[in-house]
């Protein structure tokens, strides 16, 4: 007969898919025992008494009645007695959020003991000393957790040492048990109640309260997780790996949860209970080596079933009594994100589990970690021990570099460009130093914060970076890089943590980057496939084509500034657009032949896939010197709208053409303007396309919510649009796009929660909108390639919403074409 029940329900019959009012610890456990395997048995007390409780500070009514009513029901069915012989029925009272929290509140283990139990437990057993190591363990446990002692009050080993297993099982209770009682009285005045009922209320009220731990409250804010859900609690009867030398516990996962390796990993220790383990007491063995051949075949069997049937690799804890097999847990595995990509990549290829199911665990921040070559973890470990740290600043851009120092931008490009490692430290950087920062491994800045300007570019660019090392100083005239009492002389080696902001003295050696790993790129490239789309990907060098293409990329984009500015042409170009007096009634020849120059082995580079080239634009340049644009600006003012100066444009067309001949290219090349917003610019655009070759066309930025507002006029004239989202954003929060970027007040506000987003790294609901219109007019006009421009970090949910409304193409920094493959992959798979 089953008790009536509000608050309790039995792992048999419980729903497991219900993980809200059981938590997870119980919805495995239910899970486990519904699907046959050998769980002890036990009830679980819903999370929505544990809220009464916590609203209100009582247990809700008739919680008691039931606690015991099911508890009947187990002794009943074991045919074991709750506070009695001649078989005692032992406890563990388990905590299990809904949401993983692991180690963050409490569980007692081995409550029920009182003297009848204790002694026919040591008659059942026949060993007294293994009654008396769990009637000071269950002292400890409920001293520590319910009664709130300090944690090593009671000398374990010394209450332990004077029982033997053969002694008068009634004195030896008494003994131990007087020495707890003393102890914990002596701490705080209080004693485990000699009442096995008593002593379950009590720890199932001290279950919920440590719902409420600081710890479990620290964790919850560092994780977002709500402080309203409360926990479940489980009641389970107790198996015992401490009972003989053929018991032991131990943790298994289904995979190796640092590397991905398949097969069972994991360890046990013999004579033990599961919190041995875990405490670190013991150091436990692996368990290939530890556990009988009969058990371990049981528990890889157990573990493969489970892993299918959940889809995802877990963490099960175990315990073996007497040669038989427990299963006491099972959850979702915390993994490295080299092993969460691993992981991933075997699943799709094993096709057990479901793509989408697959790709979830991995997150687009763990392929990001995954791609970056990292120092020797060992030798980083010495390195810190040793001293080599020379200053901490704020960590701008992760990433681990070793390279020489250097102090200015055209040393960094010229000793970068010779093939040496360079790191680039300056007082400050500025748009000047952009050639140095594409030269250097690394950037170190004195002043600045996680948004100035050298963080930004290096993100852009995906350098390692740690800004606002406030110690150092840049001294340029001595030609050194001080650092409190040390001086570096330019030429050091030096070396950055540009997540954790450490700077040290010599170099390191690297671990391989894990991108060449075959797993990352397996799960990308199925990812990729799965979601049908384009991805370009951000370069500005030729050696830079190469390994965007092996990282995927289907195609490229990139601008004829950043180009001209990395070979050094731009301000000759800029002085020679400024001394000429006749711009506009002349052919800018000098403008076709530096674009020819450069793009020449860029796009043999390239070879046959697209190139999208932004065209120089004046106007509102975020990554150009201000000074630049306000003299060119102020003396050919028709610079200040994308089609002023059409002479410049078809100076680009020309070079453009003049490069693909000369390349030898194959692949599709487009010249793109900026702030395009009227159908009739961009059929003037169109209009000065002469007659290169075929490969070669014109296209266009939208950047306002004007060219989104005439997007169907300007599609149908287009062959090749980008949206630039960041622009747009700018726009409608009324930014400029390089305060984007940049603007420090957004801190505050974002603190003080007065802006639902922040327009630095998120996509606001308001461009919902404005995102649907451009993708249903891209979808009515197919002649015209439309494409989202995303700056920066890529955001899992701004790739599923332009998934969502059929956004195709994708152009990325590079560091973000894995990432955005991923997110991409993952949206794929949801529909
Ligand atoms: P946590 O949530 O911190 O993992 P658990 O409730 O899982 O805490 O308990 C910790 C350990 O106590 C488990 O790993 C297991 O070894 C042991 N344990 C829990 N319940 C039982 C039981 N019924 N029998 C034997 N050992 C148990
Ligand atoms: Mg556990």
């Amino acid at each position: 007969m089953k008790p009536h029940t509000r608050f309790t329900v039995t792992f048999e019959d419980a729903d497991p898919g219900d993980v809200g009012l059981l938590g997870g610890k119980g919805a495995g456990l239910a899970r486990m025992s519904q699907r046959g395997l050998r769980v002890p048995a036990g009830y679980v007390i819903s999370t929505e008494a544990c809220r009464h409780y916590l609203r209100t500070g009582a247990m809700p009514d008739g919680l008691a009645d039931e606690v015991f009513a099911q508890l009947d029901v187990m002794a009943k069915r074991s045919g074991k007695t709750f506070g009695g012989g001649p078989v005692p029925l032992l406890l563990s009272v388990r905590s299990g959020a809904p949401v993983s929290m692991p180690g963050m509140m409490d569980t007692i283990l081995n409550l029920g003991l009182d003297r009848d139990s204790a002694v026919a437990l040591a008659e059942a057993t026949g060993d007294t000393r293994f009654m008396a190591d769990l009637v000071v363990r269950f002292h400890a446990m409920y001293g520590e957790i319910v009664l709130g002692a300090f944690a090593d009050v009671l000398d374990t080993e010394d209450l332990l040492a004077t029982v033997s297993p053969s002694d008068d099982p009634g004195a030896a209770y008494d003994r131990v048990w007087t020495a707890c009682a003393r102890a914990l009285e002596e701490d705080g005045d209080q004693s485990v109640p000699q009442d096995p009922r008593e002593q379950l209320l009590g720890a199932v009220e001290a279950v919920f309260r440590s719902w409420n731990t600081r710890r479990a409250r620290t964790y919850r804010e560092f994780h977002g997780i709500p402080h309203d859900m409360g926990t479940a609690v489980v009641v389970q009867a107790m198996v015992f790996g401490n009972l003989s030398d053929d018991s032991g516990s131990g943790v298994v996962f289904t995979r190796d949860p640092a590397t991905g390796e398949p097969g069972i990993f994991g360890e046990y220790l013999a004579r033990s209970q599961g919190e041995d383990v875990v405490a670190g007491i013991r150091t436990p063995h692996p368990v290939r080596k530890a556990l009988p051949p009969a058990v371990l075949a049981e528990l890889e069997r157990a573990c493969a079933e489970l892993e299918r049937e959940h889809g995802d690799v877990l963490d099960i804890e175990y315990t073996v009594e007497r040669s038989t097999l427990y299963f006491l847990q099972v959850r979702s595995a915390k993994r490295t994100p080299e092993a969460a990509v691993r992981i991933a990549a075997d699943f799709l290829a094993e096709g057990t589990v479901a793509p989408a199911k697959a790709l979830a665990p991995v997150g687009l921040d763990q392929v990001r970690q995954v791609q970056r070559p990292g120092f020797d973890a060992a030798e980083l470990e010495r390195a810190r021990a040793e001293g080599r740290v020379l200053t901490t600043g704020i960590g701008a851009c992760p990433g681990q570099v070793s390279g020489v120092v250097v102090l200015d931008a055209d040393r960094a490009k010229e000793r970068g460009d010779a093939g040496e490692p360079v790191i680039l430290a300056r007082q400050v950087t500025s748009p000047a130093d952009l050639h140095g920062m594409i030269a250097a491994r690394g950037v170190l800045t004195a002043t600045g914060g996680s948004t100035s300007h050298a963080a930004v570019v290096a993100r852009a660019l995906g350098k390692a970076c740690v800004v606002g090392a406030a110690d150092i100083r840049v001294d340029t005239g001595s030609r050194t890089l001080v650092i409190g009492e040390r001086v570096l002389a330019e030429g050091e080696e030096i070396s950055l943590d540009g997540g954790s902001g450490e700077v040290f003295t010599g170099g390191f050696a690297t671990t391989a980057p894990a991108a060449a790993s075959g797993a990352l790129s397996s799960l990308l490239s199925a990812a990729r496939r799965a979601a049908g789309c384009a991805v370009f990907s951000r370069v500005t060098l030729p050696g830079d084509v190469e390994p965007a293409l092996a990282a995927g990329a289907g195609g490229l984009v990139t601008a004829v500034d950043d180009v001209l500015a990395t070979s050094g042409h731009l301000d000759a170009l800029v002085r020679e657009l400024l001394e000429r007096r006749d711009v506009g009634s002349v052919r800018l020849d000098f403008v076709a032949d530096a674009v020819a120059r450069e793009f020449t082995p860029l796009l043999a580079a390239a070879g046959d896939v697209e190139v999208g080239v932004r065209a120089i634009d004046f106007v509102a340049d975020d990554s150009r010197e201000h000074l630049q644009q306000t003299a060119l600006t102020t003396q050919y003012p028709q610079l200040a709208v994308p089609l002023g100066l059409p002479e410049l444009v078809e100076a680009q067309i020309e070079g453009l053409g003049r490069a693909i001949r000369d390349s030898g290219s194959r692949g599709r090349v487009h010249l793109a303007l900026r702030h395009v917003s009227d159908p009739a610019e961009a059929a003037a655009l169109r209009a000065l396309r002469p007659d290169g070759p075929a490969t070669l066309s014109v296209g266009a930025y939208l950047t306002s919510p004007r060219a989104v507002y005439n997007c169907a006029g300007i599609a149908a004239e287009s062959d090749v649009l980008w949206l630039e989202v960041r622009f747009l954003q700018a726009a409608m929060f009324g930014i400029a796009p390089r305060e984007l970027l940049t603007a420090q007040p957004l801190d505050g506000y974002m603190r003080r929660g007065m802006l639902g987003t922040d327009p630095r790294t998120g996509v606001d609901p308001s461009l919902d909108p404005l995102l649907a219109q451009v993708a249903a007019q891209a979808a009515d006009h197919p002649a015209c390639r439309l494409g989202m421009r995303l700056s920066g970090a890529v955001s899992e949910q701004v790739v599923a919403r332009l998934y969502e409304l059929g956004v195709r193409r994708f152009a990325v920094d590079a560091d973000e074409v894995g990432p955005l493959s991923l997110a991409l992959g993952k949206a794929a798979a949801k529909t």
